[in-house]
């Protein structure tokens, strides 16, 4: 079969990529690995899918430190307006939360996904080919000297290989992070066998890891209305407020997953929690003094219940250095200042960050000096494009990596 546009993978990028070209009139074939679209989709922001933001262009730039200048372009042409406006527009209700974030009235991602696919089988000019792996691109390398595509190699459910054929390519296969989604880093073969380079993937939005013995004491322990600093090379790069876990080796949760960004590998990391940032260290000290008042015949390890979460307070009794057995009005003012200052700075050593395979997304992928940022078409090779995470471009948490799915996809399918 012949196709004025092919499309590989049926995520946020290649739907709108998609959508796009058949609105234009193209025939478009999508080929997507799973049985369903947009599997990934359907699990992001917690199940509720933080569709975009809908903050101004320069707050939308600021809050994508993975090559934003390449980004510029397509984010003028379909920005994260465009997204909003478009999902209104095939009946999905969005609502504003915190800090700009974009969500479905319903909450539900799967919402999200519902609306999108149903407008892609709503239009006649898209062919789904579904359960279909594509196993490599077809180039033709004769003409005028430069490499062009051809068409693909897929191979369907059954192991039965098929032919398709068209002479405009868009890859949106994804990056490396949840690969049961589907994304198992295919788009790099495929740009590499078309002679782009690939900036080494690695993991951003990811839990943190620490090999500080104590952690694994505070397993599961989930803390909330607390704000976190990670420090890279004792200089604080990042201050946030809100809910963070301890898992089995280090720690989670939403503020370190936006952390987790501003980390680098190699140096020096750590990051320090404010158990009480409602309260500053003299009203803190007067806090611990009444509390002390109440129980001033306890046990120093028996008196922390009103303060601390249970599972916190063996471990948080052994770094104070204080003994857990003195009693509480034996306590000395160098004492319960060192207490105070545990609770305003408790800190942990960060070793490293979580694989890529776990992370929310990934950071690398096709270098952007290949690709032409206006159309997203390859430098390299002719009729070939890139959308979405496949390409070395990625964002902080609150709807920014699926406004550059969204963007990149609608610029490559507009450009065909
Ligand atoms: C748990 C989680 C929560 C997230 N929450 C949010 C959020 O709330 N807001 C936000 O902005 N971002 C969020 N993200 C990030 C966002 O989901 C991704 O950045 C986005 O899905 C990337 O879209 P994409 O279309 O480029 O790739 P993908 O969504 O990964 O889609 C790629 C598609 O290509 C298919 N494919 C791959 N290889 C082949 C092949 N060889 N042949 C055929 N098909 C192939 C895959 O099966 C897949 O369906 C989240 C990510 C995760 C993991």
């Amino acid at each position: 079969m012949t196709y004025d546009c092919i499309i590989i993978g049926g995520g946020p990028a290649g739907l709108f990529a998609g959508l796009r070209a058949a609105e234009k009139g193209f025939k478009v074939a999508v080929v997507e690995r799973n049985n369903i679209l947009g599997k990934k989709l359907r699990i992001t922001g917690k199940g509720r899918c933080n569709i975009t933001n809908n903050c101004d262009f320069d707050t939308l730039i600021s809050n994508i430190p993975g090559n934003p200048k390449f980004l510029f372009s397509s984010l003028r042409n379909f920005s994260n307006i465009d997204i909003i406006d478009f999902f209104n527009s095939i009946g999905l209700e969005t609502v504003v939360e915190r800090g700009g974030r974009v969500f479905p009235k319903s909450q539900k991602a799967g919402d999200v996904a519902g609306s999108l696919v149903s407008a892609v089988k709503k239009n006649n000019n898209i062919t789904l080919y579904m359960g279909s792996r594509v196993e490599k691109l077809l180039f033709d390398t004769n003409e005028q000297q430069q490499n062009s595509v051809q068409g693909i190699v897929a191979v369907d459910t059954d192991g039965n290989e098929f032919r398709l054929f068209s002479t405009k390519i868009i890859c949106a296969t994804g990056g490396l992070s949840y690969p049961l989604t589907g994304s198992t880093g295919d788009g790099y073969i495929f740009a590499k066998a078309a002679g782009h380079s690939i900036i080494t993937p690695r993991a951003s939005l990811a839990a943190l890891l620490s090999k500080d013995l104590y952690v694994k004491e505070l397993q599961g322990l989930s803390l909330r209305n607390i704000s976190i600093k990670l420090f890279i090379n004792d200089k604080p790069v990042y201050e946030d407020f809100g809910e963070m876990l301890f898992t089995a080796n280090g720690v989670s949760g939403p503020v370190i997953l936006s952390a987790s960004a501003f980390y680098k590998s190699g140096c020096k990391a750590y990051i320090s929690i404010d158990l009480k940032p409602a309260l500053d260290a003299d009203k803190l000290y007067q806090r611990l003094q009444r509390d002390f008042d109440d129980f001033d015949r306890k046990m120093y390890s028996n008196s922390l219940d009103k303060l601390l979460p249970k599972k916190l307070i063996p471990v948080f009794v052994k770094r104070s250095g204080i003994p857990s057995n003195k009693q509480v009005n034996q306590l000395s003012r160098e004492e319960r200042m060192k207490i105070v200052s545990l609770l305003k700075n408790f800190t942990v050593n960060i070793s490293d960050i979580d694989c890529v395979n776990n992370a929310i997304v990934t950071a690398g992928g096709v270098n952007v000096k290949e690709i032409n940022p206006k159309t997203m078409e390859s430098k390299l090779c002719k009729g070939l494009f890139f959308a979405g995470e496949v390409i070395d471009a990625d964002g902080y948490t609150g709807g920014f990596n699926l406004t550059i799915a969204f963007s990149t996809g609608y610029t490559a399918g507009n450009s065909i």
